[in-house]
């Protein structure tokens, strides 16, 4: 660590009190800091730099944009990469045909449920104003994206009336110890969400709003098959908006374009950030369908206009990491490499008895750790060992992804997210140093 810029005091505030050295450069999957370490980028940042660092067609666009104009007001010109980039959007989305840009993921998810909110009023429905989600589950650190956010560690903070939306319990199923199949406990979890639907009054209920594929909150959780359908049945049967917040799972990092891609499950609004502005810029959206921004737009339009929503610059990035996308083929190389990966930490399980579950998508994937993995009982969160694998990993060399989650899951899990550039030959290495991290901390 570089001892000087870990001891020099900072006008700098932030999230944590903890120094990191200091970067320098980046390129590809790989960081070096001023003191010339090099560290290998396991976890895409926090899962977002989903095309790699410094890419040189996306360096270049930006230089060209940066060249012509960095900003030009919404409400006063349009703008050509704005308009480019909802295009080839779009275009990967079938029918969530219709794209508003935001800058981040906590914006994207504010601005689905705005969204969905106006819909219902515009539609005659102004009883609806419920969102439900799940616990535990991460949609975001701002105000709105929080009351949707299932982790009391970070709500309970502000406030008691801060959790404010109902939750329904994450599909946890791999860990129920009971007789039924997988697929009958993904039924079962899906059951919940017409229960509390019918608790709460169908006529209140907006929408219900979920990670496809888990990410912050319960580390690469993947429901059953059964799941999926069942929860577009429910909403349907009751009018509600399905929401899917693809700020993690989407934009190819599950090996499909969108996580809820793998699942027949066609949801009414979504959220996109991390991967589509992936490291370069700030930039978030949402899609839907006409069928829901029509009425809404002869309502009077959209109440939700930030400073720098689909400003040229940021377009102009995100239009060129999509092209830099397709013409690699990282969705494909993500599937394939996301199989590799699972393969290989499916062998550290074998190694290690207090590996509970190897689990994800693509190149999202995680390791659960457990007390005992018959029972799936989970470690004591005073242990703290999902940080000290975090730990002996970065003294490797080696960026992975894990948070502390207070209701429902420990927040133990691992996850090992990569660039979806990423080599067989640096899977390995990932998960060989993940290896050494693990062996250091049972020792
Ligand atoms: N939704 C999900 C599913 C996320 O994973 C995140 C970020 N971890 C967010 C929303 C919030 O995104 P941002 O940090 O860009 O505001």
């Amino acid at each position: 660590m570089d001892q000087q810029s870990a001891h020099r005091p900072s006008n700098l505030f932030y999230l944590s009190r903890l120094r990191r050295p200091v970067v320098d450069r980046a390129e590809g999957i790989y960081l070096w800091t001023k003191d010339g370490r090099r560290f290998i980028d396991g976890s895409s940042g926090p899962i977002a730099v989903n095309l790699g660092y410094s890419n040189p067609a996306v360096i270049e666009a930006m230089k060209r944009q940066m060249e012509r104009t960095t900003f030009a007001y919404r409400l006063h010109f349009e703008n050509e990469p704005a308009e480019e980039l909802a295009t080839a959007l779009a275009e990967k989305l079938g029918y969530l045909d219709r794209i508003f840009f935001v800058s981040g993921g906590s914006e994207a998810v504010e601005s689905c449920i705005k969204l969905a909110r106006q819909w219902a009023v515009a539609t005659g429905q102004p009883g609806r104003w419920k969102v439900i989600a799940r616990m535990p589950s991460y949609h975001g650190g701002t105000y709105g994206s929080l009351a949707v956010t299932g982790d009391g560690l970070l709500t309970d903070t502000f406030s008691d009336q801060m959790r404010v939306m109902p939750t329904v319990p994450a599909p946890t199923a791999y860990r129920d110890r009971d007789n039924l199949s997988l697929e009958e406990r993904g039924l079962r979890y899906a059951d919940m969400l017409e229960e509390r639907i019918l608790a709460e009054g169908p006529e209140t209920v907006l929408a219900f709003i979920m990670e496809p594929i888990g990410g912050a909150a319960t580390g690469a959780l993947v429901a059953p098959d059964s799941y999926y359908g069942r929860i577009r049945q429910i909403c349907d049967r009751y009018g509600i908006l399905l929401i899917h917040d693809e700020v993690m799972s989407g934009v190819g990092r599950t090996g499909k374009f969108l996580g809820g891609d793998h699942w027949n499950c066609r949801p009414d609004i979504i959220s996109l950030s991390k991967g589509i502005g992936s490291g370069y810029v700030p930039l978030g959206a949402l899609a839907a369908p006409e069928r829901i921004v029509k009425p809404v737009l002869d309502m009077g339009g959209f109440q939700h206009g930030h400073t720098y929503a689909g400003n040229p610059l940021a377009c102009a990035a995100g239009l060129a990491i999509l092209q830099e996308m397709d013409r690699l083929d990282l969705v494909d190389n993500a599937a394939k490499m996301g199989d590799l990966l699972l393969e290989e930490l499916g062998g550290l399980a074998k190694r290690f008895p207090f590996i509970g579950d190897v689990r994800g998508k693509g190149l999202m994937a995680a390791i659960e750790l457990v007390a005992d993995s018959q029972t799936m009982q989970p470690l004591p969160a005073s242990y703290h060992t999902n940080q000290k694998i975090l730990d002996r990993a970065y003294e490797r060399g080696l960026i992975l992804y894990s948070r502390r989650v207070k209701g429902g899951v420990q927040g133990d899990y691992v996850m090992v997210a990569p660039p979806l550039i990423v080599t067989a030959d640096e899977v390995r290495e990932i998960v060989s140093i993940l290896g050494d991290s693990l062996e250091a901390v049972a020792r």
